[in-house]
């Protein structure tokens, strides 16, 4: 049952100080549920990008994790898969409501997060939406309101978390902020550290970026705490 199955995962993320990365020569020899298991076959992911060996280690260990890599070393699945794993084995305890936000600097990265997130975590009986603007504010409140997973862009988040009332971010466990380097460079730093000090502090932070600039160390101080960094250079695969 699903209790047996979360205290067997449970128990199989305190042995992940054990693992190196060499040891994961496929998803299947991380503690991951059966559902998000079934998700990354059907989407065609058997074998972890380096980026995810070195960081699901941590990240699935509920760690704060920053991870740098280059663009298209597979840092979505980075985050997508931890967020899965921790809303699934709190949700048999008591879980409601919106329980990880992911924030990224484009409305055509937001979407394609949105895809990846809908095709790995078909299984699961999480609701995700995209927090991305280009609508009515009230309209797009409407079909996101109920959501457990946001993926939004940095404006438009704080938008809502500060005109609306009913945005409930007191059960945020996971926050991801992606293109972090890109973020700071459109000009979203103001916004992203206002959304930081909303969210409540105990929650697991994500950060990823494709370069580690002066900037994203101050966000990373901002918004991490005693994270571990990860980072992949060129090259290597
Ligand atoms: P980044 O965010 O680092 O730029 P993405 O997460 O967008 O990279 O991934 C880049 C490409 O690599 C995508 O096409 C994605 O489907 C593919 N990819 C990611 N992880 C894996 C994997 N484990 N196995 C095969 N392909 C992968
Ligand atoms: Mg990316």
């Amino acid at each position: 049952g699903l209790r047996e199955e979360i205290e067997e995962l449970t128990q199989r993320k305190t042995q992940l100080p054990e693992l190196t990365e060499d040891d994961i020569v496929t998803f299947e020899k991380l503690p991951l549920s059966i559902k998000t298991l079934k998700g990354l076959k059907r989407a065609g992911f058997t074998v972890p990008t380096k980026i995810q060996r070195q960081s699901l280690l941590f990240s699935l260990a509920e760690c704060d994790v920053v991870g740098a890599a280059k663009t298209g070393s597979g840092k979505t699945l980075a985050f997508i898969i931890p967020i899965l794993e921790k809303l699934y084995c709190s949700m048999w305890t008591k879980w409601d409501g919106l329980g990880a936000v992911v924030i990224t600097p484009t409305r055509e990265l937001a979407y394609q997060i949105f895809e990846v997130l809908n095709k790995v975590g078909k299984e699961h009986d999480f609701s995700a939406g995209l927090v991305i603007g280009g609508t009515d504010l009230v309209f797009e409140w409407q079909r996101v309101k109920n959501c457990n997973i946001m993926i939004s862009t940095p404006g438009r988040l704080l938008q809502h978390m500060t005109e609306n009332p009913d945005f409930l971010i007191e059960n945020v466990q996971v926050l991801v902020l992606d293109e972090a380097d890109m973020c700071l460079s459109m000009g979203f730093s103001e916004s992203v550290n206002c959304i930081l000090e909303e969210l409540p502090p105990h929650r697991q932070t994500l950060l990823f970026s494709a370069t580690q600039t002066r900037d994203v160390k101050d966000l990373i101080r901002a918004g991490c705490k005693n994270p571990v960094f990860c980072s992949v250079h060129e090259h290597s695969k």
